[in-house]
């Protein structure tokens, strides 16, 4: 039966579930508050630049990956190009670990620097197969039904059985290694692709986190933000409508269910399903009283809040980098001191737009972003009570990370025409996601992953908030399991 869907925001998960729901013949609104769809896999436009919000690189486009199928079943292509090598970290003690996606180079390259390691990585390696595996079928984790708990039952085949013995184990746990930077190595992948150290993150999640390299990752034409472009496309051409500059501002509930939203300008937007892709904390706001007790009790008292980014976006000078950084890899990761904690500029990432994709910066020039992740509560405060230091704070932020990455590229600094700034207060204005929070839970124990329940019937949470959390391909399966459940329960 054909329903009237509402989808609050316009980022890739939720964008997936509007554009599945539109084609299989559901009446689709997605309101989005800002004036262009992506949210933090969104790219914005700024004196002639377009920069890449927050993510950079777009893993799931292989054989039976999160996008690849969204895109089967939409009909539509991928504006996207493989990267390879996908990035190069570079340890404290100089060694640049290249991670290639050529499986022959990146098992040279780790047994080069990382002898005695090879056991680890075979049990990664499978792993990482199985989970992909599994996660490409449905497969609705936590479960929430007996349906779910059926799905679930024959998503995972005999020959994969064996990975249960790694369900509660941590990937830190597969490795004897006493060498600080094969774990600097591993803890700095999974703080990007989890959230979370070796020691916390789990096996098997852990596991399929850190292949993403091997399993290939993409430079997006145009901007990461047209993968978000195209779902949003794929939306209108199945009937749907994508409204920008539309933020909800509260829910109505009606017998336990929610039957509108209301919009800041007034607009009120009736529905029989709505799918929320906000965090568990803008849902509670959202819902204000009538908020189900579970959540008011997650948001206030059980969910320690999750960190936030800090980004500088940069314009390059090409000609110079191209002569300066000959055939070097376009993303790097730098983690400058091993025995501290990874995050506040001690690990940065850098990523600059494909040389081929023209149009994204001022003749002459290529955009290019760092980022490492930070606390957003001292910039809040510091926002807050002193603007000075606030000023003073992001300056000093972004000398680090230059420092940081200027280990690895010597001279950049000389190549750089422009630079801004953005904190977890620029993350909240710019994707409404309260005190700029991003990326998700970490994921550590998948017996703690958070479903797409909300404890309203009719609404569902869609996005990096939910199993399997944080990354396009994450939220990608999230909105395709939400997008499932609600076309076959009606
Ligand atoms: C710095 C950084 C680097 C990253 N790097 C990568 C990477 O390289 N590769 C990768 O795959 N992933 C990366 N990620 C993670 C990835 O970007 C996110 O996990 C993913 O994009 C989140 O998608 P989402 O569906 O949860 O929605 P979000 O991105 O949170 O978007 C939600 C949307 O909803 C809108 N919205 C919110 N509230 C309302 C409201 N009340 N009314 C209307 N609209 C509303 C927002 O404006 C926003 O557009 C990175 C993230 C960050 C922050």
């Amino acid at each position: 039966m054909a329903r009237r869907v509402v989808v609050i925001g316009a980022g890739v998960g939720g964008l997936t579930a509007a554009a599945l729901l539109a084609k299989w013949g559901h009446a689709v609104t997605v309101l989005e508050a800002h004036v262009y769809p992506g949210g933090c896999a969104g790219t914005f436009y700024h004196r002639k630049y377009r920069f890449d919000a927050g993510a950079t690189l777009a893993g799931g486009f292989g054989p039976g990956g999160p996008h690849s199928v969204v895109g089967e079943l939409l009909g539509i292509e991928w504006p996207v190009h493989p990267v390879d090598p996908a990035w190069v970290v570079h340890l404290p003690d100089g060694r640049a670990v290249t991670q290639w996606a050529d499986p022959e180079r990146w098992r040279e390259e780790r047994a080069a620097h990382f002898p005695g390691t090879e056991p680890f990585w075979r049990t990664q390696e499978r792993l990482a197969d199985a989970s992909w595996k599994v996660s490409s079928r449905p497969f609705p984790w936590p479960p929430e039904s007996m349906g779910d708990a059926l799905r679930l039952g024959s998503a995972v085949t005999v020959g994969e059985l064996g990975i249960l013995p790694y369900l509660s184990r941590s990937l830190g746990s597969l490795t004897s290694s006493r060498d600080p930077m094969f774990r600097a190595f591993l803890d700095s992948q999974l703080l990007i692709s989890a959230q979370a150290t070796s020691d916390e993150a789990s096996a098997l999640y852990g596991s399929a986190a850190i292949d993403l390299p091997r399993r290939g990752v993409n430079h997006v034409r145009g901007g990461i933000g047209q993968l978000a472009e195209t779902l949003a496309q794929a939306v209108r051409a199945n009937g749907g409508e994508v409204l920008q500059r539309h933020e909800v501002s509260a829910i109505a509930l009606r017998d336990g269910r929610a039957h509108a939203v209301t919009t800041t300008k007034g607009q009120r937007f009736e529905c029989d399903l709505l799918l929320a892709n906000v965090t568990p904390w803008a849902l509670r706001a959202l819902l204000g009283d009538a908020a189900p007790a579970r959540l008011v009790r997650d948001v206030d008292h059980a969910l320690a809040p999750t960190g936030g980014a800090f980004m500088v976006y940069l314009g390059i000078h090409a000609a110079k980098f191209a002569a300066r950084f000959p055939g070097a890899a376009t993303h790097h990761q730098v983690v400058v001191d091993a025995g501290r904690p990874l995050g506040e500029t001690n690990s940065v990432f850098f990523s600059l737009a494909s040389a081929d994709d023209t149009g994204r910066a001022p003749p002459g020039e290529l955009p290019a972003t760092m980022s490492t992740h930070t606390a957003t509560a001292p910039w809040w405060h510091l926002h807050k009570t002193d603007r000075e230091g606030y000023e003073a704070r992001k300056e000093q932020y972004a000398e680090a990370m230059l420092d940081a990455i200027s280990r690895a590229l010597p001279g950049l600094r000389e190549c750089i025409t422009f630079r801004i700034t953005g904190t977890p207060v620029s993350f909240q204005r710019f994707t409404r996601r309260p005190h700029g929070m991003v990326g998700g839970f970490p994921q550590t124990s998948i017996w703690r992953a958070r479903g797409p329940r909300t404890g309203v019937a009719n609404v569902h949470l869609v996005g990096d908030s939910v199993f399997p959390g944080q990354s396009t391909a994450g939220v990608t399966l999230s909105g395709l399991r939400v997008a499932r459940q609600v076309h076959e329960s009606g």
